[in-house]
């Protein structure tokens, strides 16, 4: 994207007091037909694509994840040693970069290619990705499970995989394999708090003033950096956990450059089932 500007971000995405849910009702006047929003037909069409199946799916894995974490992390408590906590802050920087970066990566990967018709991933995983666009806060509008069902479901085998580690192999091979091990689940952990980051980065009231400080301070992902996101045709500022590689990324240009080989490669246009959901009306 070359216009980053301030005015720019504003006229192009959605407005804070967008006609919503998510919106303060004391600001008055709204333009008589929105741009975004769950009156948008394809984020009509889009929302009512969320299916019982999936929904049981997601809540199996955060079921299923919320207790492996427990487990691992009582695990990686029992194993742990006083001098291990240079390790324990290495791993939770390393963690949250690759996490940000992963969060990059995938968001990319969906908002940029593939299409919702495709079998299994189109509706289970392209699908809200396109809804997103088209309706962006429809996403504080979705309990925990909705938000963090897909996130679960990623870190559900390796958490699993690092707990029968832990109970099969013996001590001296968990010592050795100790701070890979406080990397993995930290990078999960991590993983796993994306969305819900992601959601409080659209939620432009009510929050906790601990959120909008961590938000303020740039710990976690602010409200106005991933707006810079939301400008049409979407196609900068991926990075959504804490967001902060979003600025290496772009000075490298790095999004546009594995476009270029992609499209070379396979002749495929970037954004193209993208833009066609954002046309219908
Ligand atoms: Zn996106
Ligand atoms: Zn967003």
């Amino acid at each position: 994207m070359t216009e980053t500007g301030a005015d720019y971000i504003k006229q192009n995405s959605m407005p804070e007091d967008e006609i919503n849910q998510n919106s303060d009702s004391t600001l008055g006047e709204r333009p008589a037909v929105p741009r975004w929003g769950p009156q948008h037909a394809g984020a009509k069409e889009l929302a009512s694509q969320y299916t019982a199946g999936k929904r049981l799916q997601e809540t199996i894995c955060v079921i299923g994840t919320s207790i492996l974490m427990v487990v691992n992390g009582i695990l990686l408590l029992k194993h742990f040693q006083l001098e291990d906590w240079k390790v324990v802050l290495i791993a939770a920087i390393l963690g949250i970069l690759t996490a940000d970066f992963l969060s990059g990566l995938v968001h990319w990967g969906a908002d940029t290619w593939g299409s919702v018709e495709l079998p299994v991933i189109g509706k289970g995983f392209i699908r809200p990705f396109r809804e997103h666009h088209i309706d962006p806060t429809s996403i504080t509008r979705h309990d925990f499970i909705e938000t963090n069902g897909d996130n679960f479901a990623v870190i559900l085998l390796p958490l699993a995989y690092m707990a029968y580690k832990f109970f099969t192999y013996p001590e001296e091979v968990i010592r050795q394999n100790y701070n890979w091990e406080m990397y993995m689940f930290l990078l999960t952990i991590f993983v796993s708090l994306t969305n819900q980051f992601h959601k409080w980065s659209h939620t432009y009231f009510g929050l906790p003033r601990w959120i909008t400080f961590l938000q303020d301070c740039h710990i976690i992902l602010p409200r106005k950096h991933h707006r810079i996101h939301h400008v049409a045709p979407h196609e900068t500022y991926f990075c959504i956990t804490t967001g902060w590689l979003n600025y290496p990324l772009e000075a490298m240009r790095f999004w546009p450059a594995l476009e270029n080989i992609i499209e070379t490669l396979t002749g495929f246009k970037p954004r193209d089932d993208d833009l066609k959901w954002a046309k219908k009306s």
